[in-house]
């Protein structure tokens, strides 16, 4: 495959994102539509590179100038041309891989603080919960060769993220993760006998199993398989996972789903109560009641789902929350609804 002029020099002036759906893009069926109606490729230029051996399309953001032909006559409706504003150009925090979705900055956390992210799905939720610990490394959108951490640290220079990224790896700081699918836990079980009192039990080391299990409404399914829980009592068990063991950063990835009004409530005392000077609180929650309840601060992550997400400076919680329900984000002058 020929390798596009420039590539690496242009890539921190672009303004535009093309995103090719993996499972949808079909070169061998589809008659390479996308390919032959681009105005780039007619002048003989490698705007779309595909033939119908290829796996999948690549489309060139650099030479691409947005006129969306490819999305219109694509059959499968596997192309998202994107315009982006062009102040996020340099703001990149990570992307995975060539035309796929790009996150933009990254939640700021801080000490002894629960900060709160609201956002509506596929915007890069998980994916900055991710790289905040540690699972995926930010590669500032160079997906080819990831940075180093020296040039990641330089690139967050004089923002809380450099703070926490330093004592992240100085530190090695432990960082538990309740995550977002809790209907996925029981499959992911070695042990199917084991039950809620048994895991439990098993991770406790600080001291307050019996205040979880009072509070999160398990007394009643100790003795019970964690394979045989309904929605609502794994979502309260694994907080309970999370909230017995000791860490320097907690994760809420939507701990209110399946719960009714008052296990929410409950849900949120719970995460709160676990705050202390030195350690970090970070939650994902859709339920804006919960979300004014339980945070300190929070930002709002807005985009195009599965294309890209923005990460807004954190804010006062009531006035984040307004931002969001408005769709209108004033520091940036952003409408993003
Ligand atoms: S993007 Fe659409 S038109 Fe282009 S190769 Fe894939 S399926 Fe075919
Ligand atoms: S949107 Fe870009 S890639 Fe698609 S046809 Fe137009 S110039 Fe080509």
């Amino acid at each position: 495959m020929n390798k596009r002029p420039n590539q690496d020099k242009v890539q921190s002036n672009l303004t535009r994102i093309a995103i090719v759906n993996n499972d949808r893009c079909k070169p061998k069926n589809c008659g390479l539509a996308c390919k032959k109606t681009c105005p780039i490729n007619k002048q003989g230029k490698q705007c779309i590179v595909v033939e119908a051996t290829s796996k999948i399309a690549e489309i060139s953001e650099i030479m691409c100038i947005g006129c969306g032909m490819c999305v219109r006559k694509c059959p499968y409706g596997a192309i998202t041309i994107i315009n982006l504003p062009s102040n996020l150009e340099k703001e990149t925090t990570h992307r995975y891989s060539a035309n796929s979705f790009k996150l933009h900055r990254l939640p700021m956390p801080r000490l002894g603080q629960v900060l709160g992210l609201v956002g509506t799905n596929g915007i890069g939720k998980s994916t900055a919960l991710k790289i905040l610990a540690g699972v995926v490394k930010p590669n500032l959108g160079n997906f080819q060769s990831c940075p180093e951490w020296p040039a990641i640290l330089q690139h967050y220079r004089g923002s809380d993220l450099q703070n926490y990224f330093t004592k992240f790896l100085e530190d090695k700081l432990k960082v538990l993760i309740k995550p977002q699918y809790v209907d996925q836990i029981p499959r992911g079980l070695k042990n199917k006998e084991v039950t809620v009192r048994e895991m439990l039990t098993s991770k406790c080391d600080r001291d307050n199993f019996d205040y979880a299990v009072k509070e999160l409404e398990l007394t009643n399914v100790l003795d019970r398989r964690v394979v045989d829980l309904s929605g609502g009592e794994l979502q309260r068990f694994t907080i309970a996972m999370v909230i017995v063991q000791k860490a320097d950063v907690y994760m809420f990835d939507e701990p209110s789903s399946y719960l009714d009004v008052r296990q929410r409530l409950q849900a949120a005392k719970v995460i709160r109560d676990l705050l202390r000077h030195d350690n970090y609180v970070i939650v994902v929650e859709h339920d804006l009641a919960i979300l004014d309840y339980l945070s300190d601060w929070v930002c709002l992550l807005y985009g195009s789902p599965g294309a890209y997400g923005v990460v807004t400076m954190p804010s006062g919680v009531r006035e984040g929350i307004n931002h969001f329900l408005d769709g209108f984000v004033p520091t940036e002058n952003m409408r993003f609804r």
